[in-house]
């Protein structure tokens, strides 16, 4: 007789859903496929792809409006369950008006990053394709943990340690320190 072992309310579910919003290179996603599981201790998935943001479109801007994706994000949440993050080439802003690498919201358990200011070629250097998914790793190491209710990490090399310079994220490292990785049920 086989017995069906008892799984804690929700821990079945509990997974990271990745879903790249626009068209996104397919390295970029798989590390974030590879390397999540381990960091966060949770299944990750990567999601069919949703259509450019053009609802978030700033014209004046040139950019998009982080807030209006978490919301669309949010509704395909509904239907995963976990966390999704989203990945975009797509430039991005927040609602106070500061361009942003990535955005998140606890509540919603959603998150997004961009990929844009990331690249090398965005400040006239040549691209390096390892160092941008290290970036983009620890970009997305950082927006997921704020969807878990994590800020404000004061340890410069931990992923959650705030990075809104590339210079900064270049010296962190896409990993959780024992503080972080405690606060992240
Ligand atoms: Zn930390």
């Amino acid at each position: 007789m086989v017995r069906k072992r008892r799984l804690r309310p929700g821990f079945a579910i509990e997974r990271i859903t990745v879903i790249p919003v626009g068209a996104v290179e397919a390295p970029l996603l798989d590390v974030l496929n590879n390397r999540l599981p381990e960091i966060f201790r949770k299944r990750v998935e990567l999601g069919s792809p949703i259509e450019d943001p053009i609802y978030a479109h700033n014209k004046e801007r040139g950019q998009y409006l982080a807030e209006a994706i978490l919301l669309k994000l949010a509704q395909i949440r509904n239907l995963t369950r976990g966390r999704l993050l989203g990945v975009t080439e797509v430039d991005l802003y927040r609602q106070d008006g500061h361009g942003t690498f990535g955005h998140a919201s606890r509540g919603r358990k959603v998150a997004v990053i961009s990929i844009h200011r990331l690249r090398d070629e965005h400040y006239g250097l040549p691209g390096d394709p390892q160092k941008l998914q290290e970036r983009v790793l620890k970009e997305a190491v950082q927006q997921i943990g704020h969807t878990y209710g994590v800020i404000g990490c004061s340890n410069p090399l931990c992923a959650m340690f705030d990075t809104p310079q590339l210079f900064d994220l270049d010296i962190k490292r896409p990993l959780l320190c024992s503080r972080c990785r405690r606060a992240i049920p």
